[in-house]
C-alpha cells in the first residue's frame, strides 16, 4: 500500500504541538499530529491556570486544552494516538516510525515536551499541586504571606528564591551543598540574598513532605549527622532541572547541554525541515504562552518551507 505523504508531521499534542496544528491546518497544509497520552500535555496537570491571557478568573488546564483540540480539529488537523519510536530526518520527505504504523511528510515539527526532575521523597507526588510546585511564574502569587521552601540552589532556584520573597514572609533553600556553595553561574549572588527573608539550610535533603489535604510542613535530612528536623513551611518549589523529551533525535540535532533543542528565532532545528517547539527546545521561559508563540512561528515557517519545496 503506498504511504500518504502529509505536508507536516507534529509530534505531540501539548499547547505548542495543538497550537502549531491550528496554525499549520488554518494555512491549507495537511496536518497530522501524533500524541502517544493524552491531548494537552503538561498543561493537564495544572487545576488552575491563572496567567494564560484571555482568563481573568483562570481555568483549569484540561479545560483549555480542551478548547485547543476542538479549534485544531476545527482547522482539519488528524491525529493518532500512537508513540514515535525513531524518525528518519535527513532526506527531503521525512519518515517516522511509530509502535503501529510509518508515516510521511515534507517537515517533521517536534513538541515533546519534558518533565521537571523531582526529588523522589516521601509525600511527594500526594501534595504535588496542593503545595508542591515547579513554577513560582504559575504559584508565587499564591505565596502572599507565607512561608515557602526551595530545592536546588542553581540560577533558576536562586533567582526564584529572591523573586518569591516578594511574596513570600519567609523563603527556606534546602541545599545539598556544603556551607557556602552555591550551584549557579554568579557565585557573588550568596552576598544580594536578603537575609532578614531568605535561609539556606545547607547541607540537607528532603525526607517527607507532610501535611492533611495541603503541605503544612517539610522534614530535612541533615546529610552528614543523619539527624531529621522539620520545617513548617506551606508551599515547596523544586527547581532541580528539567528533562526535555528530545531521546528521538539525539546525535542527529544539535542539543544544548541539559538535552534541549537548540532553534533560532524561527524554531529552525539544525535538520533542514525539522522544527522544535515548546518545552523540548531549548529556552529561558517554559509557559503556556511561549510554548503557544513557539507554535505559531513554527506552522508559519514550515507554510514557507514547503511552499519553497513546491516550486
Ligand atoms: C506543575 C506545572 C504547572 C504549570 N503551570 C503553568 C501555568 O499555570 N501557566 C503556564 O503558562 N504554564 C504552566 N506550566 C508550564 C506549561 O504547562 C508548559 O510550558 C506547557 O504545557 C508545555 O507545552 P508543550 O506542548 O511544549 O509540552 P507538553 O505539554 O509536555 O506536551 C508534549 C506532548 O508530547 C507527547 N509526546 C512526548 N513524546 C512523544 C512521542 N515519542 N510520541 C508521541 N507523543 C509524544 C506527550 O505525551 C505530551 O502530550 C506548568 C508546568 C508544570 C510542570
Amino acid at each position: 500500500m503506498k504511504t500518504r505523504v502529509y505536508d507536516v508531521i507534529i509530534i505531540g499534542a501539548g499547547a505548542a504541538g495543538l497550537t502549531a496544528g491550528i496554525y499549520c491546518g488554518r494555512s491549507g497544509l495537511d496536518t497530522l499530529i501524533i500524541e502517544e497520552d493524552s491531548i494537552g500535555g503538561l498543561a493537564n496537570k495544572s487545576y488552575h491556570i491563572g496567567n494564560y491571557p484571555g482568563f481573568p478568573n483562570g481555568i483549569k488546564g484540561l479545560d483549555l486544552m480542551d478548547a485547543f483540540y476542538e479549534q485544531a480539529l476545527a482547522a482539519g488537523v488528524q491525529f493518532r494516538f500512537e508513540s514515535v519510536q525513531s524518525l528518519q530526518i535527513d532526506k527531503i520527505k521525512k519518515s517516522i516510525e511509530t509502535n503501529n504504523c510509518r508515516y510521511e511528510s515534507y517537515a517533521v515539527i517536534i513538541a515533546t515536551g519534558g518533565q521537571p526532575k523531582k526529588i523522589g521523597a516521601i509525600g511527594e507526588e500526594k501534595f504535588m499541586g496542593k503545595g508542591i510546585s515547579f513554577c513560582t511564574v504559575c504559584d508565587g502569587a499564591e505565596t502572599k504571606g507565607k512561608i515557602v521552601m526551595v530545592i536546588g540552589t542553581g540560577d533558576t532556584a536562586i533567582d526564584q528564591s529572591i523573586y518569591l520573597t516578594q511574596f513570600a514572609d519567609f523563603v527556606f533553600i534546602s541545599s545539598n551543598n556544603p556551607i557556602g556553595q552555591l550551584d549557579c553561574t554568579d557565585k557573588e549572588k550568596l552576598k544580594w540574598l536578603p537575609q532578614e527573608k531568605i535561609k539556606v539550610l545547607w547541607n540537607t535533603k528532603i525526607h517527607e513532605f507532610c501535611g492533611t489535604d495541603h503541605l503544612s510542613k517539610v522534614v530535612l535530612e541533615d546529610m552528614d549527622s543523619k539527624e531529621r528536623f522539620q520545617v513548617t513551611c506551606d508551599y515547596c518549589f523544586e527547581f532541580i532541572g528539567f528533562t526535555p523529551n528530545s531521546v528521538l533525535v539525539e546525535g542527529r540535532i544539535e542539543l544544548d547541554k541539559d538535552s534541549g533543542i537548540v532553534t533560532n528565532a524561527k524554531m529552525e532545528t539544525s535538520n533542514p525541515g525539522v522544527y522544535a517547539i515548546g518545552d523540548v527546545r531549548k529556552k529561558v521561559l517554559k509557559q503556556l504562552a511561549t510554548a503557544t508563540a513557539d507554535g505559531a512561528i513554527a506552522a508559519s515557517e514550515v507554510k514557507k518551507y514547503i511552499d519553497h519545496l513546491i516550486k
